[in-house]
């Protein structure tokens, strides 16, 4: 079994260049039409806004109530925050998106982290296929960093690590849990109702690794950690990549189901809020959602999240512009090679198209017609393509900002001075996806959220805070 690391590319953020529907010359009735039409499925009004955030909170209450309820508000076992004068060296390993990482992190003191780390792709036929290879996978890929960066162990000490693991997981400690399902893209075979840390543990311990998995971290809860880290008054992390969730800090009193010490105050929960609205009451899934919903390899689940996060707006967007096709409105009906294979449309593209503000729609050319193989396009193509492309990211973000809402009016943090940490390449590199979100709630608090709460980029939630996790695993540890 190999492991080949990987390049990481990074990508300047730019902001919206947004076009308005009457700066489009259209060739037709039947085009403005179907482009109107598009824009009322796609909007998130005010009103639909608040709908969202309220029927949100009232999941937030079940889940806190029972288990097995739509937001699965999962208690981390997390407990204590943190002050910036930790120390130690940890590793991280970080699984659950488009790549594997590993990180080895150095908590200086003072706030100050060291980090060095390795990508690694893990294969698709990995993530479909027998769990233990995947396990096997991921323990090669540890093995290799520290040959790489040549970690080496004393005697019969071990390396303490912290386990991203960014599936539903239904938390029995800090560092022990089973697999309620998998999304985004993995579905390998046997995990569903297992420990994704024993079957970890044991590939190390079959490959003699020094190596302890000495916490299950989901991302969300890292990302919270890592920007609290520097940033105390953090009451949230949010994920905005591949898939999207969020965790909060709750008081334990709150958390109705909880049968455990009750000695803390408070717990991080793991909301697991992609599977939001199962029931389909409230959001207002189009056509083209449930096209790709159907195609997905988990259909019907994870509803919110197909709506929001980065692995599926570019497919809702080629849905749309398929359709478009198909009813010769868009490209006069022509249709090229690339746009027919399903995922094709990255939504990396739509970051792009946003962002351009050329007068000829120079970038959104060169990836329709350089990137997607179309033969020709017109100017009236490009920017139907550039509106269709604001409706779903916009829509994304709106969706997001309900969902943020919900959190900051059930803890009360809106009217406090709060952080929100956000990870994921989605918020990171799309533009004007954080203003959307302000915007958004500005609408439901008015416009004191502006100075109360600040919603940052949290960096490396899944390294890092990995690694502060492992840390206060061992810091609250029960005798
Ligand atoms: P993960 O969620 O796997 O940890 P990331 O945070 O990097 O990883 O998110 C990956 C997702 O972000 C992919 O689904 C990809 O479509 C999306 N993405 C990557 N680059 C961009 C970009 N420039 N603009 C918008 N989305 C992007
Ligand atoms: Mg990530």
């Amino acid at each position: 079994m190999t492991s080949t690391p990987i390049a990481s590319k990074i990508i300047p953020k730019a902001s919206r260049a947004s076009l308005d529907v009457s700066q489009i010359a259209f060739t037709s009735d039947k085009q403005k039409h179907a482009v109107d039409a598009l824009v009322r499925e796609f909007d998130i009004s005010p009103q639909l806004l608040q709908d969202i955030k309220k029927n949100f909170m009232a999941g937030m209450q079940k889940g806190l109530k029972k288990d097995g309820e739509t937001l699965a508000m999962i208690t981390s076992y997390v407990v204590g925050r943190l002050d910036g004068s930790e120390t130690g060296s940890y590793l991280a390993l970080d699984v659950g998106g488009t790549n594997l990482r590993v990180v080895s992190v150095h908590l200086a003191g003072g706030g100050e982290i060291i980090t060095r780390q390795t990508k690694y792709r893990i294969d698709e036929k990995l993530k479909i296929g027998e769990a233990k290879a995947l396990f096997d996978f991921m323990a090669v890929c540890v093995d290799s960093f520290l040959d790489e960066h040549q970690i080496a162990v004393r005697g019969d000490t071990q390396i303490e690590l912290g386990f991203t693991f960014s599936f539903p997981v239904l938390q029995t400690s800090i560092n022990r849990g089973t697999l309620i399902s998998w999304t985004k893209g993995f579905n390998a075979a046997g995990m569903v109702g297992k420990d994704p840390v024993a079957y970890l543990q044991d590939a190390f311990n079959r490959r003699h690794i020094p190596v302890r998995v000495a916490a299950l971290v989901n991302d969300t809860v890292g990302t919270l950690l890592a920007h609290a880290y520097h940033n105390p008054e953090t009451v949230m992390g949010v994920i905005l990549g591949t898939g999207c969730n969020g965790a909060y800090i709750e008081r334990i009193d709150n958390i109705k189901k909880w049968k455990g010490d009750a000695s803390a105050k408070e717990m991080i929960i793991n909301m697991e809020f992609g599977a939001f609205d199962k029931e389909r009451e409230i959001l207002p899934l189009t056509m083209f959602d449930n096209k790709m919903d159907r195609k997905s390899v988990n259909p019907n689940k994870q509803i919110f999240e197909k709506m929001i996060a980065g692995m599926y707006l570019g497919e809702i967007t080629r849905n749309v512009l398929l359709n478009l096709i198909d009813r010769r409105l868009l490209f006069e009906g022509g249709i090229s090679p690339d746009i027919n294979q399903m995922w094709t449309f990255e939504t990396a593209y739509m970051s792009t198209i946003e962002a351009d503000a050329s007068p000829h729609l120079h970038a959104t050319r060169k990836i329709l017609e350089s990137t997607l193989s179309f033969p020709a396009t017109t100017m009236n193509d490009r920017q139907i393509v550039k509106l269709v492309v604001e409706l779903v990211g916009k829509r994304a973000a709106r969706l997001s900002a309900a969902a943020v809402a919900g959190i900051l009016e059930h803890t009360g943090a809106w009217h406090q001075k709060a952080a929100i940490g956000i990870d994921g390449s989605l918020f990171e590199y799309y533009p004007s996806f954080d203003t959307d979100i302000m915007d958004g709630l500005v609408e439901v608090f008015g416009q004191d959220i502006r100075n109360n709460i600040s919603i940052g980029l949290a960096q490396d939630g899944s390294g890092v805070g990995a690694a502060l996790c492992a840390l206060l695993a061992a810091k609250h540890a029960t005798p």
